[in-house]
């Protein structure tokens, strides 16, 4: 067993490997998918005759705001369609709440906390670390939130101004929260205050490329539970059409709905309604976006499958790993304290990882097992390099091989051997 891993790390080694897999990203055949885009031909007004080369329509030409209310389920006067960026949608909802919310912003109360099932998305983290708004993790189970854990956090304060969650195929453990679940969230979160926010970035609405439970529309339980006002729902097409070069919608209502519109109307005079006219064109209604998504799937799905694979092979004494039916990220988590070991030694021999400990508030994660592998940015034959370098490295951790490598390394490279260490 020792010699057949020196005989991989070896290979592996030989290869002068070079791979990053630390951002989900779309690869360069899922972006061809959209190539009409950038020549489409679009007249110069919209549908209920707007410019699109002027100022106006600061919350997105009614044809856009048409396509994100089929898309999120939501009427159409509870729908923003923006710029290219959700995640800007997401740091506004903060913001303006921060600044604005009634009867008292978040930035005049003490210790302002949010709720952030855990692994997470960083960026997140990030985003509310720049309001010093504090980040209080609860674990995700298979179906949602760990709701007994929701409303154990909830009774220890006043303080939690809400919950920011990624509602299906989780980044990045891919969780699809059930409905039973959202419908218990917003009954806890209610209850708790009136003003509790339900965030949700919908990143992944459209993602699936393996069979998924269903879940209803998100805006649907939203109004069976009456949450309208303490809700907001963002997606975009940045994995649709083009990363970064999509659109944005969001669905929200009331309070919720003024105070981004208050915002917004100071720092934006409008979207680029041009680009949403092209995206409109484009897909035209749902049924295409969805046809178009198929496509997505067939290119991703062999990525996935084959990063399941390797992670197949790996002793179950190692760890376990999610397998996800849509979105961008796999993890994995080491059942020892090793995932910050793993990710530097895969950065020794090239293969780059989101940084451990990332996926948690404060880079934090108190077990230092969980570790996000992004699969979709590589060719096939580089995926399964950094699979095995992955794989490899799990096992030498695990096993707590390091010395072996030294030895071995010390007779052939010394340099190496160093890093190992
Ligand atoms: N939310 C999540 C959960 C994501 O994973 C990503 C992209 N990695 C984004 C938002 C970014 O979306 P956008 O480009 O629309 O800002």
């Amino acid at each position: 067993m020792h010699q057949e891993i020196i005989e991989r790390f070896n290979s592996l080694k030989e290869k002068q490997i070079s791979i990053d897999i630390t951002r989900g990203k779309p690869d360069k055949d899922q972006l061809d998918l959209s190539n009409d885009l950038i020549d489409i031909s679009i007249p110069t007004s919209s549908d209920d005759g707007a410019d699109l080369r002027n100022y106006g329509e600061p919350f997105g030409i009614i044809e856009a705001r048409r396509l994100g209310s089929e898309l999120l389920n939501a009427p159409i006067e509870n729908i923003l369609a923006g710029e290219q960026s959700s995640l800007l949608l997401t740091y506004q909802t903060v913001l303006s709440n921060f600044l604005f919310a009634e009867p008292i912003p978040w930035k005049n109360l003490k210790n302002p906390k949010f709720i952030c099932p855990v692994p997470g998305f960083d960026r997140h983290f990030m985003m509310l670390e720049d309001f010093g708004i504090e980040a209080v993790p609860i674990p995700l189970t298979d179906d949602g939130i760990d709701l007994n854990a929701f409303e154990d956090v909830l009774k220890t304060g006043d303080d939690y101004v809400g919950i920011l969650c990624v509602p299906k195929h989780s980044n990045p453990s891919g969780e699809i929260y059930s409905d039973e679940n959202l419908k218990k969230m917003f009954e806890i979160g209610s209850q708790y205050s009136n003003k509790f926010l339900f965030l949700f970035d919908h990143a992944y609405l459209i993602h699936d490329f393996l069979p998924t439970p269903e879940q209803k529309p998100l805006w649907q339980v939203v109004e069976e539970s009456n949450v309208q006002d303490q809700t907001v729902v963002t997606t975009s097409f940045s994995k649709v059409t083009f990363g970064g070069g999509g659109i944005s919608f969001m669905a929200t209502s009331g309070h919720s709905l003024d105070l981004i519109k208050k915002v917004r109307t100071t720092m934006i005079i409008c979207p680029d309604k041009l680009n949403q006219k092209r995206h409109v064109e484009f897909f035209k209604n749902v049924e295409n976006i969805k046809s178009h998504m198929k496509k997505h799937a067939e290119l991703v799905r062999p990525k996935f499958e084959l990063a399941y694979d390797y992670l197949k092979k790996l002793p179950e004494e190692c760890g376990s790993f999610s397998k996800p039916t849509g979105g961008y990220f796999i993890t994995y988590s080491t059942s020892k304290p090793i995932a910050s070991k793993v990710v530097k030694l895969c950065k020794d021999l090239g293969v780059l990882i989101t940084p451990a400990g990332s996926t948690f508030p404060k880079n934090y994660d108190p077990n230092d097992s969980v570790i996000r592998l992004a699969p979709t940015y590589v060719s096939k034959e580089e995926l399964a390099d950094a699979m095995n370098v992955f794989t490899t490295y799990v096992e030498v951790a695990h096993f707590e091989r390091y010395k072996i490598f030294l030895h071995f390394l010390q007779k052939h490279d010394k340099r190496v051997g160093l890093f190992l260490v």
